[in-house]
């Protein structure tokens, strides 16, 4: 039988991985500016709830996406919301691992599976159903909450335990954070002496110095001037600030780790709560007087 699924948080990445779970499931959606919600639907078909007490009520699965784990813990940790014995929530929010041991309590108090998996790929990912999820939890909640995550994930990757998920997003977003900066700096230097960008990312992604920023990133959208907004520069700051404090708590050193934070602090600052991650780099290049191209 088709599982009841139902969808909080249709932002950038949430709208396109709950197009899919529509298309697979019986769906049902909900999110904070309504008419965003009205309009999914017109498009994609589902329901419409109109608060998340509705489609807790409803589902069987809820899958929440949203900025941190406060909105989700917020949300979710209501005794009016009418959780289930047997019911499932997959927290797709790149959140933060201790929130999610405690939302994972929380609910198995309840009867209620908890599942935290964020996910990378990026809003084309989640286009084509096609992203990387990492995934926290028991196993036989993670048998369960696979067949769900898999119409939007085709790597699913059962990490450990509660939590786990979150600290492996946040992990891969400091190499993101460190690589646009690294990246920027360089690239912003080499212009200066006169070497295109576009020269200088040939020889760097056939070499041992290559990411995905130097392989995607920067020819996309900073060669091109495009710099298009997918990814918000303080949800990355929000995620470097989760590793910072895993490696604090877990005794690891984090020299990389710390200037990663204070890079995305200052820029994101710099540029507002709207801006794209990669717009970083538009710093770097603000202070070198410089355009790398
Ligand atoms: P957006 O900022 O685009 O969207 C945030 C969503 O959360 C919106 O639906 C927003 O509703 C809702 N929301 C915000 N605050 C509240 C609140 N207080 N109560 C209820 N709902 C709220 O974020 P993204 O979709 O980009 O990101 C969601 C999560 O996925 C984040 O943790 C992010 O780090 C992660 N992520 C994002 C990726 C991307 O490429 N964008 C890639 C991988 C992970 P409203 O429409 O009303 O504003």
């Amino acid at each position: 039988m088709t599982p009841k699924v139902g969808f909080i948080g249709l932002g950038a990445i949430g709208r396109p991985m709950a197009k899919h779970v529509v298309k697979r499931f019986d769906g049902m959606v909900w999110n904070r500016t309504g008419e965003r919600a009205t309009a999914f639907v017109a498009e994609f078909g589902g329901k419409v709830a109109s608060n998340p007490a509705e489609i807790i009520c409803w589902a069987e699965v809820v899958i929440t996406c949203l900025p941190t784990s406060r909105e989700v813990r917020e949300i979710v940790e209501r005794d009016d919301n009418g959780w289930r014995q047997g019911q499932l929530l997959i927290d797709c929010t790149s959140g933060d691992p201790a929130s999610g041991r405690a939302t994972a309590e929380w609910l198995e108090s309840r009867g209620v599976g908890f599942v935290d998996a964020p996910v990378s790929g990026g809003t084309s990912g989640a286009e084509a159903g096609k992203l990387t999820v990492m995934a926290g939890g028991e196993q036989k909640w993670f048998d369960r909450a696979k067949r769900v995550i898999e119409a939007f994930g085709s790597r699913v990757v059962h990490v450990g335990p509660p939590g786990a998920g979150h600290a492996v997003k946040a992990v891969n977003q400091v190499l993101l954070a460190v690589n646009i900066q690294a990246a920027g700096e360089g690239l912003a230097a080499l212009a200066k002496l006169g070497v295109p960008a576009t020269a200088a990312l040939e020889v760097i992604n056939g070499s041992s110095g290559r990411s995905n920023v130097t392989e995607n990133l920067i020819p996309q959208r900073v060669v091109t001037r495009a710099y298009p907004r997918t990814f918000r520069l303080a949800l990355l700051d929000k995620d470097v600030g989760i590793a910072l404090e895993l490696l604090q708590q877990t005794a690891v050193p984090s020299d990389a780790t710390a200037t990663a934070k204070r890079f995305t602090e200052r820029t994101r600052k710099a540029l507002g709560e709207e801006a794209d991650h990669v717009e970083a780099i538009r710093e770097i290049e603000r202070a070198a007087g410089v355009e790398i191209r």
